[in-house]
């Protein structure tokens, strides 16, 4: 076959571009190799740092907690403070290593309005925080997003629960239409903000700001780079906007429209 190859006009251009398509896919390979290797190592990393305090609270309390009941209160606030922050980082990782082929995503017409006051209402009874839902002045029509509502929801609660991390105060999802009939939905709070440096990084796996002021703060680092990946699946673009010191809004932009299909509600696997 080669040498029917080189018989052809170009071939050689061929065999080169062959060549080259090669190397970057090796390239590529290698890349997705190496990402794999640091996701593992990380992901083992922040398993053990909890797993750590569990164990050494543990043992304290095995070899003093008879005479020393006061070391009790203590030990069961940390192991189970610790508990809580691993079961939340297993069931993000499990998320993040699911295979996007296995995400099936449900699109269809979804008001936005609802999914919000739901959201708000799950998220107070989960947290007992107050969340504000601010919804355009006109409401004599919802507004309608192309999108699935449960992973809107998931994304939501993700969005909400850095809200109530990172801040103090009023917590609000504000919904704006958009002049070409897309969609905004926003959650915004008045806590501590990311610095500028800092905020395309916060998307990372992992990737946490400064870890001293967020420390006792539960999380690993996950969360807002499940959401990208939610956003990305249902059909939206997450954003974030943010100043230190006065707050954060993130912004998950929605389309109207299916990209043609007319099917009202459908089950597909994103590809
Ligand atoms: P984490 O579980 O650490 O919250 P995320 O991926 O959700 O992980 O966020 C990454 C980092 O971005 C957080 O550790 C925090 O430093 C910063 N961050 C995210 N959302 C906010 C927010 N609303 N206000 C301030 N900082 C935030």
């Amino acid at each position: 076959s080669f040498r029917r190859l080189e018989q052809r006009d170009g071939a050689r251009d061929e065999l080169a571009e062959m060549g080259e398509t090669f190397n970057s896919m090796m390239d590529q390979l290698e890349s997705n190799y190496d990402k794999q290797k640091s996701f593992v190592s990380n992901a083992s990393h922040e398993l053990k740092t909890p797993l750590t305090v569990i164990e050494s609270y543990a043992s304290l309390l095995l070899r003093r907690g008879k005479d020393k009941p006061e070391l009790l209160e203590e030990s069961i606030q940390a192991i189970h403070s610790e508990s809580v922050r691993m079961k939340e980082m297993t069931e993000q990782l499990l998320l993040l290593a699911r295979p996007k082929e296995q995400w099936l995503v449900s699109l269809g017409q979804v008001d936005l309005g609802a999914a919000a006051e739901e959201s708000a209402r799950a998220f107070r009874n989960a947290y007992g925080r107050e969340i504000a839902v601010d919804l355009p002045e006109q409401m004599e029509q919802s507004v309608l997003a192309w999108t699935d509502a449960g992973k809107l929801k998931q994304l939501l609660f993700i969005l909400l629960d850095n809200a109530r991390k990172y801040s103090e105060e009023q917590i609000v999802i504000t919904v704006t239409r958009k002049s070409d009939g897309g969609a905004l939905l926003r959650v915004v709070d008045r806590g501590i903000g990311i610095p500028k440096e800092q905020l395309p990084k916060v998307f990372d796996r992992f990737y946490r700001v400064d870890e001293s002021r967020t420390r006792g703060i539960g999380g690993a680092g996950l969360g807002l780079s499940l959401g990208k990946e939610l956003a990305d699946a249902i059909g939206a673009e997450l954003t974030l906007d943010s100043v230190e010191g006065l707050g954060t809004t993130a912004t998950i932009t929605l389309s109207a429209k299916s990209n043609g299909d007319q099917v009202s509600f459908s089950q597909r696997v994103k590809k």
